[in-house]
C-alpha cells in the first residue's frame, strides 16, 4: 500500500461526501468546500493513474502541487502545504524509505507544521487544525509505544474524527467562518471534517 492507494481512497470518499461538505460549508462559509476538495483530489488521481511508482516524497510533492493549482480558496494552499511538508520530511528518510509508524509520524508532524505555518491557526480556532493536531499527537504517541503503522493511523483517524466533532461548539477565529463571529458556533467545521476523511482514508490504505 502506498500514496496512490491513499489518494484513490481519499478521492472516493470526498466524492461520496461532497454534498455533505458543501452543506457544512454553506452553514458557516460559501458552500464550496466539498466541490473544491472533490475537484482537487480527482485531479490528483488523474495525474497518478498510469504513472510509475516513485519515491513517496516525489508522489506527495506532486499531490501538493496539484492541490495548490486545483482546489483554490483557503483549503487549496493549506492542503498543498500539508502534502509538501509531508514530502519534505519523507525525503529525509532515505532513498527507499520503509513507511512505518515513526516515518509516518515525522511526516504528519511536518504536514501539520506546514498547515500552521501557512494559515496561522491554533487548536481551538475552529479549522482543520482542530482535527490535524490531535491526529498528529495520537500518531506520535502510537509510534513512541512501538505500535504498528496500521494501529497508529487508526488512532490518528479516531483522534481527527473526535477533533472535528469538537469544533461544533467553537467560535471560528480563522477563515471565512470567522466573519460570522458567535454565529459560527453550533456548526461542524468543513475543513476539520475533510481532514478527518483524509486520515481515515490513510488508516484504510495502510490498514
Ligand atoms: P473558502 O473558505 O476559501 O471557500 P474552503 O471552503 O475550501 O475555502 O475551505 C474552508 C476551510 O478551510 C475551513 O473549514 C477551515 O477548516 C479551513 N481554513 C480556513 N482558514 C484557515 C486557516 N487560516 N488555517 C487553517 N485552516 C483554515
Ligand atoms: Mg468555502
Ligand atoms: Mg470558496
Amino acid at each position: 500500500m502506498g500514496v496512490p492507494d491513499w489518494m484513490r481512497m481519499t478521492a472516493a470518499v470526498l466524492e461520496r461526501d461532497r454534498d455533505r461538505l458543501n452543506r457544512l460549508d454553506a452553514d458557516i462559509g460559501d458552500g464550496d468546500h466539498g466541490a473544491n476538495m472533490a475537484r482537487g483530489f480527482a485531479a490528483v488521481v488523474a495525474r497518478m493513474d498510469g504513472a510509475p511508482e516513485d519515491h513517496p516524497a516525489t508522489e506527495l510533492r506532486a499531490v501538493g502541487m496539484t492541490l495548490l493549482s486545483t482546489v483554490g480558496g483557503a483549503a487549496g494552499p493549506l492542503y498543498g502545504s500539508f502534502f509538501i511538508g509531508m514530502a519534505t520530511a519523507l525525503r529525509e528518510a532515505g532513498p527507499e524509505p520503509e513507511l512505518g509508524a515513526p516515518e509516518w509520524a515525522a511526516a504528519l508532524s511536518a504536514a501539520v507544521a506546514g498547515v500552521q505555518r501557512r494559515g496561522r491557526a491554533e487548536p481551538g480556532d475552529k479549522t482543520m487544525v482542530d482535527a490535524l493536531v490531535p491526529a498528529r499527537e495520537a500518531l506520535d504517541a502510537a509510534a513512541a509505544d512501538g505500535a504498528s503503522l496500521a494501529d497508529g493511523l487508526r488512532a490518528a483517524a479516531e483522534a481527527a474524527e473526535r477533533g472535528a466533532l469538537e469544533t461544533i461548539p467553537l467560535v471560528a477565529r480563522k477563515g471565512r467562518a470567522s466573519y460570522l463571529g458567535e454565529r459560527s458556533a453550533g456548526h461542524l467545521d468543513p475543513g476539520a471534517a475533510s481532514s478527518a476523511l483524509l486520515l481515515r482514508a490513510a488508516a484504510e490504505a495502510w490498514g
